[in-house]
C-alpha cells in the first residue's frame, strides 16, 4: 500500500507529527489538516480516500467534516476513522451516523490503527474493482459485440439526448443511416466469417472519418449503420455521406488473400434548428433517412439520398 494518499486532521500539532511519522513508515502518503475547515480546503486540491480526524476540534469539527464530506461531490468512497476521547455508546452511534466508517479511542494504539488502516484500504480496493466491473459492464451494454462501435440500446438512448441538446442550443443535427449493398452475397460467395471481417472492416473505415468526441456511429441492424452528427447541417451531412460512400466503394476488403468489394446506400436526414422537441422526434427522424435509404436502393445503390426533417 505504497503512497496511499490520508489525511490526518488534529488541532494538536504534537499528535499530527507524530502521525505523520508513524503512517509515513508504514508506506502512507501523509498530509495534515488542523480542523475540519481546514481539511475540506485540502479536499478542494486532492482527493484524500482515508481520513483520520479527531472530534473535538475548533472551527469545525470531527463530526461536522463527516457530515461535509459525505456531501462533497466526489466520485471515490472516503473511508473515515474518527479518534475520540469519548467511548459512550450514544457517541460511537453519534460518530458512525455522521459518516464515519470507524473509530478508535484515543490514545490511539499504533498495531490497532494499522489493523484499522488495513480494513479501509481492503474496503476502498473493493469498491475500486466494483467500479471497474460496473464500467466494463457498462461499456460492454453499449457495444456492438462484433464490430466494437455503439449498438442499438445507445441509439436509444443518446439520439433522444442529442436532439434535446440541439433544441437547447439551437444547434443543427443530422443523421446518416447507411446499409451495405447485396450484403448476402457477401456472405453467401465468401461464407459468414468473410461477412463478418467486412462488418468489422466497414465499421473501421467509417470511424475513422468521422469527427472523434462528436460524431458517433452506432450498429442499427445487421449490416444498417446510424451515423450522429451534432451541430451538422442536412448540407454537410449530405456532403459526408458522398465522401463515406466513395470511401467504401474504393476501399476494398481483404479476407484470406481474397479482396472482397463492397458499396453501401446512405439515407440523410437532418434540421438547422430544430423548432419543437418530443419524443416522437427521435422516431421521425430515424424513418425519414430509412425513407432515404430505401430511394437511395431504389434508385441503383451505391448512392446517397436525402432530404430535410
Ligand atoms: P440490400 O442491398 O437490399 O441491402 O441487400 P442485402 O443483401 O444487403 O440485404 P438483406 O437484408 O437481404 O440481407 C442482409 C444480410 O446481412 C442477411 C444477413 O444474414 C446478413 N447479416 C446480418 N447480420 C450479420 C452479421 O452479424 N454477420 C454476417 N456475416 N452477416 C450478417
Ligand atoms: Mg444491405
Ligand atoms: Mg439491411
Amino acid at each position: 500500500m505504497i503512497n496511499f494518499p490520508v489525511l490526518v486532521v488534529d488541532d494538536n500539532p504534537i499528535i499530527q507529527k507524530m502521525m505523520n511519522i508513524f503512517l509515513s513508515k508504514a508506506g502512507y502518503d501523509v498530509a495534515s489538516a488542523e480542523n475540519g475547515l481546514d481539511a475540506l480546503r485540502k479536499f478542494d486540491q486532492k482527493f484524500y480516500p482515508i481520513v483520520l480526524t479527531d472530534w473535538m476540534m475548533p472551527e469545525m469539527d470531527g463530526l461536522e467534516l463527516c457530515r461535509a464530506i459525505r456531501k462533497l461531490p466526489i466520485d471515490g468512497y472516503v473511508y473515515i476513522i474518527l479518534f475520540t476521547t469519548k467511548d459512550s455508546k450514544e457517541d460511537i452511534i453519534k460518530g458512525l451516523e455522521a459518516g464515519a466508517d470507524d473509530y478508535l479511542t484515543k490514545p490511539v494504539n499504533h498495531p490497532e490503527l494499522m489493523a484499522r488502516l488495513n480494513t479501509g484500504v481492503r474496503i476502498l480496493e473493493l469498491e475500486k474493482s466494483l467500479k471497474k466491473a460496473n464500467e466494463e459492464i457498462r461499456i460492454l451494454s453499449i457495444t456492438d459485440h462484433l464490430t466494437g462501435c455503439y449498438n442499438r440500446g445507445y441509439i436509444g438512448k443518446h439520439l433522444p439526448r442529442e436532439i434535446k441538446r440541439a433544441h437547447r442550443y439551437k444547434h443543427s443535427l443530422s443523421i446518416i443511416i447507411s446499409d451495405i449493398d447485396h450484403f448476402k452475397m457477401v456472405n453467401d460467395s465468401h461464407g459468414h466469417q468473410a461477412g463478418d471481417h467486412v462488418l468489422r472492416e466497414f465499421v473501421r473505415l467509417l470511424n475513422g472519418s468521422i469527427r472523434n468526441n462528436v460524431d458517433w456511429l452506432a450498429r442499427y441492424g445487421g449490416e444498417e449503420f446510424l451515423f450522429a452528427l451534432p451541430e451538422t447541417d442536412l448540407k454537410g451531412a449530405m456532403i459526408l455521406a458522398e465522401k463515406l460512400r466513395i470511401a467504401v466503394s474504393e476501399s476494398s476488403i481483404v479476407h484470406k488473400d481474397k479482396a472482397i468489394n463492397i458499396t453501401a446506400s446512405f439515407g440523410v436526414t437532418g434540421f438547422d434548428v430544430l423548432e419543437a422537441c418530443d419524443n416522437m422526434v427521435v422516431e421521425n427522424i430515424i424513418n425519414m433517412a430509412d425513407k432515404y435509404l430505401y430511394q437511395a436502393k431504389q434508385e441503383g445503390r451505391n448512392c446517397v439520398r436525402g432530404g430535410p426533417l
